[in-house]
């Protein structure tokens, strides 16, 4: 059966332990083989992030250090200017035809879709796994473009355009809660069970989110 590799973007302005949670998740349930994780070029201060993404890119390596499923990829920081997710798809999939992709998302996200550039071309390029996120719901738009699989083995049948919803550790997390406490110096037990320690020391030593 093909692999299945998940496509995981965001700012990750920082990496939080819901990031990294919810992605082993997927792994260990054998749901999806690898990952591949891409930060999104932004420029600082604008768009809410906060920090370059050499140093978003440098948190992310440290907190997926100790997992050779995933990789992380700078195809989109390597860009001169923040990129469509639908450009990355297509190249991810021009580089590798066989293998089935799927784009994560947390379920705050998909509420977007409607919104995303040429969103109507995904399904010929990924599956979707919308991954639950506490506090936010599961939208319906999503089921306009990718029809429902009934379990997680379809993503491997089929090449794409399936949708499927995960129910992973629902962590109660989110970069912004993580910055708010970093800038008031919160150094108490929230913050080491929000961030890994590696990503918190490199933090730390690169005075960021002051
Ligand atoms: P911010 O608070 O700055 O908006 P964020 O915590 O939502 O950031 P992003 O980098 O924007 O983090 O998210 C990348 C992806 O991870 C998105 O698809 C988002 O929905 C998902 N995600 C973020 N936090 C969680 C979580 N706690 N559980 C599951 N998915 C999450």
């Amino acid at each position: 059966m093909a692999k299945l590799s998940a496509v995981f973007g965001g700012t990750f302005d920082p990496v939080h332990r819901g990031h990294v949670e919810s992605l082993r998740a997927l792994l260990d349930t054998g749901t999806v083989d690898e990952a591949i994780v891409i930060p999104a070029l932004q420029p600082v201060h604008r768009n809410g992030v906060q920090v370059s993404g050499t140093h978003r890119l440098a948190m992310l390596r440290l907190a997926y250090a100790n997992d050779d499923r995933v990789k992380i990829s700078d195809i989109e920081l390597s860009k001169r200017r923040p990129s469509y997710t639908v450009w990355t798809l297509r190249a991810l999939k021009h580089a590798e035809p066989t293998k089935h992709f799927c784009f994560v998302v947390g379920s705050d996200w998909s509420a977007d879709i409607d919104h995303w550039y040429r969103v109507w071309e995904f399904p010929s390029l990924t599956h979707l796994i919308v991954m639950n996120r506490p506090g936010s719901r599961n939208s319906v738009l999503a089921h306009k473009y990718f029809s429902q699989a009934s379990n997680a083995k379809d993503l491997r049948r089929k090449h794409s355009g399936l949708r499927f919803d995960f129910s992973g550790p629902e962590l109660d997390l989110s970069s912004t809660a993580v910055r708010e406490r970093l800038a008031q110096s919160d150094s108490g037990p929230w913050l080491s069970n929000a961030i890994p320690s590696e990503v918190y020391d490199y933090i730390k030593t690169n005075n960021l989110y002051q």
